[in-house]
């Protein structure tokens, strides 16, 4: 379904060329990388991941993965590696100027009960 708006602030919601990490993949300063790893979430949805979100995003206070899973004492435990190669290749997603986020991610984090 396609979504115009934001699902966590409501906000229009752009597109953008983006990387496969859903965490970073549509910050400009975040280039193609040599290598992703795509996780299966509890919820059995797909994240992909570059190697600079899993350490900063994931096992950070305060980052993402302790938002996501505050119960966890890692919280990247929480996430299934998928051993299959991700395509490393730009890709187009909607994109929330206001949340600075893609929309893969914040369709994950709306449905996680998080607000962004
Ligand atoms: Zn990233
Ligand atoms: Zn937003």
């Amino acid at each position: 379904m396609a979504a115009a708006q934001c699902p966590v602030c409501f906000t229009p919601l752009e597109i953008r060329t983006v990387t496969p990490c859903l965490v970073c993949g549509a910050n400009d300063e975040h280039p193609l990388m040599a290598k992703y790893q795509a996780f299966r979430l509890p919820n059995e949805e797909l994240i992909v991941l570059c190697k600079g979100c899993q350490l900063e995003e994931f096992m950070v206070p305060g980052g993402w993965g302790f938002q996501m899973f505050p119960e966890e004492q890692f919280p990247l435990d929480a996430l299934s590696p998928i051993p299959e190669q991700v395509a490393i290749e730009p890709a187009t997603d909607k994109y929330c100027p206001e949340c600075k986020l893609r929309y893969s991610f914040l369709k994950i984090l709306a449905e996680s009960g998080i607000s962004g």
